[in-house]
């Protein structure tokens, strides 16, 4: 299908793209979410602004024990940057799970968090990297923690005209292990259920454990439940066991033509203890 008619805007500078965003107009950064619904004709913007000559927005960078990746930093820059592959390896490996070469191309870490697919890869480490969001609008600017951003399916704490500017990721501690674990829909490339496994050992024991879930509920989330049943253990296999059947406590699991809620609960659990396996045998 044909778009509906839309005014179209590629300013280069923020201030000029959130003064066009205050006055109504969508942001546009990768297009690999927003062209199709657009197609589909389920968004039918007046007002396109497109982010992608806006360079202030694209860089990754290290500042005092934190990384900061702009808004509109590909998946591919994420996947392959050695910067985030050294300090963050999570985020490159989540990175590297989307879709195929040329989604990594297009789209972006603020298009994919901005649009919240309850399937999407990055939120699950985003929520296990316990990363921060650096909103802006054209009345100022703000900082929102993960937990608070991620609201709904396809809802996030974002206002209208404002937009992210950049995702603030906590750099990684050198023996944490981790890693993200993914049942892909093959027709897709999205996570049925995708687990990320963020583990820290000292003295032989699990002394924190994070886990962020996709794809199993209305919205990314963080497993506390089993977050807590694995800190304190040696993380051991069964400990790991114990862990992964806590993964979907609390969370009413989504069903839909690719999978049922059952099927998804269990699969959470399987995948949890992938996740988990790995992030523990590569802690050190
Ligand atoms: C064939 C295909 C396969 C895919 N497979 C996967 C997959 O396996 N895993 C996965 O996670 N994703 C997958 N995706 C989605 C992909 O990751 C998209 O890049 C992502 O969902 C949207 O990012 P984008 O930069 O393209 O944003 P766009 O499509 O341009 O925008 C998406 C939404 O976010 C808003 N937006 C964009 N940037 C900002 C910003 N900085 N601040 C506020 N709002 C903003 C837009 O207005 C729009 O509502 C797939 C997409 C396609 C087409």
């Amino acid at each position: 299908m044909i778009a509906h008619i839309f005014e179209y805007s590629a300013p280069t500078d923020l201030k000029e793209a959130l003064g066009q965003l205050a006055s109504g107009g969508k942001p546009l950064a990768g297009g690999m979410s927003l062209i199709p619904i657009m197609k589909l004709r389920l968004a039918a913007p007046e007002h396109v602004v497109d982010l992608g000559r806006i360079v202030a927005l694209n860089y990754i960078r290290e500042e005092a024990g934190t990384l900061h990746a702009g808004a509109m930093t590909t998946h591919y820059q994420i996947e392959s940057s050695p910067l985030v592959r050294s300090r963050c390896p999570l985020l490159a490996e989540a990175a590297s799970h989307i879709g195929d070469v040329q989604v990594r191309n297009m789209g972006t870490i603020g298009g994919s968090a901005a649009h919240a697919d309850p399937a999407a890869d990055y939120p699950a480490s985003l929520m296990a990297l316990e990363v921060q969001f650096r909103l802006a609008s054209s009345s100022g600017e703000r900082t929102v923690s993960v937990e608070d951003f991620f609201v709904d399916t396809f809802a996030t704490a974002l206002q209208p005209g404002e937009i992210i500017t950049e995702v603030i990721i906590p750099v990684e501690d050198p023996s944490a292990g981790v890693s993200y674990q993914k049942m892909v829909q093959p027709a897709s490339g999205y996570a049925i259920v995708g687990v990320a496994a963020r583990i820290t050992k000292s003295g032989g024991k699990v002394t924190k454990a994070r886990v962020g879930v996709t794809g199993l509920g209305p919205k990314a989330f963080r497993a506390k439940a089993a977050e807590k049943l694995l800190e304190g253990t040696e993380g051991t296999a069964a400990d790991i066991a114990k862990a992964a059947a806590a993964v979907s406590e609390g969370v009413e699991s989504n069903t839909d033509l690719h999978a049922s809620a059952n099927y998804r609960t269990q699969m959470a659990r399987v995948y949890a203890g992938r996740a988990l396996s790995v992030a523990v045998s590569r802690a050190t």
